[in-house]
């Protein structure tokens, strides 16, 4: 399943090859992805001109000239290719094998600045959808949903009015999409790990009784910014580096330093605890019982 990181890695892969540029010919291969095409999709993207290209937790956002939202969501298996002057790339393979069969490419842009990109999507979770501009943020994809973890709304002060009344565990208020959108169980883990919080506490005690932010607030925040920019930035070396989108995982993956490490040595300079992994809501929680208090 693409997370977060991976999705912002594809946008920015993307980004040069749609924004400012019109759709000249659309292929759709099929009726359905995960849910049905919206009806003349098509017909709607042709000759439309991609005005910006942007984000909201996992789903990737295409502003038209039209003044309809291009909405595309990856699933888990879904992934794009540009080919541009002989050139190809597959933005964000860097985390998930590689592997996509011809027979899977669904949807094709031609794109007036000559570029193909492909979206091949083997499993059939992803899903595309427009919607009106005006309508985006009350559609069914994005109401109701959290703040931005990867956006200037996420602070130490959003933390704690999000978290002050839940006594549920830290952990499962930092995957609850509702409060906080798009942060995967990896991602949670290693931003406790490097704020040094315990995954079981309550989420209620990062805000004082007057509902400020407490240190702990703070530094989960600044924890999230970090784990999630430096899994953008990875992103972005292998995108450059075509040797390694060849089915090897990429380069972040070695660097979780608590995630898929049961039993491993805590990466914290002097601590001598061992990774250890429980279980909260069905998801496994790796984390460092000496150094997460
Ligand atoms: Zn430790």
């Amino acid at each position: 399943m693409p997370e977060l990181p991976e999705v912002e890695t594809v946008r920015r892969g993307l980004e040069a090859a749609l924004v400012g540029a019109r759709f000249s010919r659309v292929e759709q291969r099929r009726p359905d992805l995960r849910f049905p095409f919206p009806e003349r999709f098509a017909a709607r993207l042709e000759n439309r001109t991609v005005t910006s290209l942007g984000r909201r937790a996992k789903y990737l956002v295409a502003d038209l000239s039209s003044g309809e939202v291009l909405v595309m969501h990856l699933g888990m298996s879904g992934r794009f290719l540009v080919r541009k002057e002989g050139r190809s790339s597959m933005p964000g393979e860097f985390h998930r094998e590689h592997g996509g069969e011809s027979a899977h490419d669904h949807v094709v842009f031609h794109v007036s600045n000559g570029a193909t990109v492909t979206y091949n999507d083997a499993r059939r979770f992803g899903f595309m959808d427009l919607v009106p501009r005006s309508e985006l943020e009350t559609c069914r994809h994005f109401a109701g949903m959290g703040i931005e973890p990867l956006g200037h709304e996420l602070s130490g002060t959003a933390i704690a009015r999000l978290f002050r009344d839940r006594r549920t565990p830290l952990k499962a208020a930092l995957l609850d999409q509702r409060l906080i959108a798009g942060l995967g169980n990896i991602y949670v883990c290693e931003a406790l790990f490097r704020a040094g919080l315990r995954p079981q506490a309550p989420a209620c005690s990062l805000a004082s009784a007057s509902g400020r932010p407490t240190r702990k607030a703070l530094r989960l925040a600044a924890a999230i910014r970090d784990v999630l920019e430096e899994a953008v930035a990875a992103g972005g070396s292998t995108l450059r580096d075509h040797a390694q989108v060849d089915g090897t995982l990429g380069y972040f993956q070695h660097a979780f330093r608590v995630y898929d490490r049961e039993g491993g040595p805590c990466v914290t300079p002097g601590c001598t605890g061992q990774v250890a992994r429980i279980v909260q809501a069905g998801r496994s929680t790796f984390y460092c019982p000496r150094c997460q208090r």
